[in-house]
């Protein structure tokens, strides 16, 4: 199918819920994706953080198709083994004790606030089940998720929401006054990704950690998109000396499948018991076998390179005509564009040049396959310079 085909289509049976770019695509190989026309692409998006070693990656493919071949679900009533592999390198890489496997970012963070919750319950019974988060969090769109979010933009239509979520502003200290008897926990993103790409203090999040250590309130830390190597460590609060209670993960935790994960702590790991918490899907054992596949091969060395890489891009963005500063960590940009610049109209034109990027808030944001080779990244920022430079 062309790309006119294709569009047709998905305008007369696909639910109107995205907000799409005119392009199709229809192959990728790293950080290079085709179109319909054969047209050539640099992707600095990863399918929004999820494509951790790119398109189609040679070993992740055959660990996910060798899995596929010898079996593709059994449900949660028996043992298989790619869940208990990737279970353990996770626990074992993040000092963390347990894992539930999920879906999606939204769904581990509901079973990280159903945890919370239940923690609570169970050790001082009813009525301190009050959650703090941040102004300008992103924690997912269910429900629950959504009253999480500390957005009033995303607080519309689909009342009665979730109760007992209060809102902090990020990196204040004083604020943390405000959290009372009535808190089981606090959740917050260690970047807010959605929000701006913006990285927390970490003096704040010690403050944070602090507080909830000395008043049991457990810390949830959402990694959802700043997890699996993205920030250049495998999980974002390892460079930020403080130890969660509870971690969730997902974007890039499958590599491209649909894989999501509740990280439990000392104080957590025997919350949740049997009938507790479940959901069909979770460790399914192909998207397990392309997790224990991709955390296998995020050693030290590989981990450093993102590292380097990520301090690389940062320059060269830092550097570029029509952008006032970069935000993130590792691999994980937000580049804020000078006066006049809109961050939708940059992005059409990167993408004629032959890149493509994502936007958070008014910024440009990137997050480049972990894999990204130095050729890649070359190419693609000559392609952003050019479509910078035509403004
Ligand atoms: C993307 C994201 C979510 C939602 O994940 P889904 O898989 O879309 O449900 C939640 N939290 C953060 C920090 C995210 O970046």
């Amino acid at each position: 199918m062309d790309f006119e085909e294709i569009k047709a289509l998905d305008d007369q049976y696909v639910a109107h819920t995205y907000v799409r770019f005119p392009l199709a695509l229809v192959r990728g190989e790293n950080a290079t994706v085709w179109d319909p026309n054969d047209k050539k692409y640099i992707d600095f998006t990863s399918g929004i953080g999820v494509n951790s070693f790119g398109f189609c990656d040679e070993g992740w493919v055959s660990a996910v198709t060798r899995q596929a071949g010898l079996l593709q679900h059994t449900s949660n009533l028996y043992y298989t083994e790619p869940c208990v592999e990737a279970a353990k390198l996770l626990c074992e890489r993040t000092g963390m004790k347990k894992v539930f496997f999920a879906n999606s970012g939204a769904e581990a963070n509901e079973g990280a606030i159903k945890t919370a919750r239940k923690y609570s319950f169970d050790k001082y019974g009813a009525g301190r089940d009050r959650i703090a988060t941040l102004y300008n969090s992103f924690h997912g769109r269910t429900v629950t998720t959504l009253a999480a979010t500390g957005q009033e933009v995303f607080h519309n239509y689909f009342f009665p929401f979730t109760e007992g979520f209060d809102y902090l502003p990020a990196n204040d200290a004083a604020a943390l006054s405000q959290i009372g008897d009535k808190h089981c926990a606090v959740m917050l993103e260690l970047v807010q990704g959605e929000g701006g790409v913006i990285p927390l203090d970490r003096a704040y999040v010690q403050a944070v950690a602090r507080l909830c250590a000395e008043r049991d309130i457990l810390l949830i830390v959402g990694e959802v998109q700043t997890g699996v190597g993205r920030t250049g460590t495998l999980y974002a609060f390892q460079q930020f000396g403080i130890t969660p209670d509870l971690v969730t993960s997902a974007k890039g935790l499958g590599g491209g499948l649909p894989l999501a994960a509740v990280l439990f702590g000392d104080k957590t790991e025997n919350v949740l018991g049997p009938g507790d918490h479940a959901t069909t899907f979770g460790g399914n054992p192909v998207a397990c076998a392309a997790a224990a596949y991709l955390l296998g091969r995020m050693d030290e060395f590989f981990l450093d390179e993102v590292a380097r890489k990520g301090e690389y891009l940062r320059e060269q963005l830092a550097g570029m005509h029509g952008i006032k500063s970069v935000s993130g960590m590792g691999m994980m940009f937000g580049a804020e564009l000078e006066e006049g610049l809109e961050a939708k109209t940059v992005l059409l034109e990167a993408m004629r040049q032959g890149v493509l990027v994502l936007t958070a808030k008014t910024k440009l944001r990137l997050l480049p396959p972990l894999s990204i080779t130095w050729h890649e990244m070359q190419t693609g920022l000559s392609a952003l310079e050019r479509a910078l430079a035509s403004f």
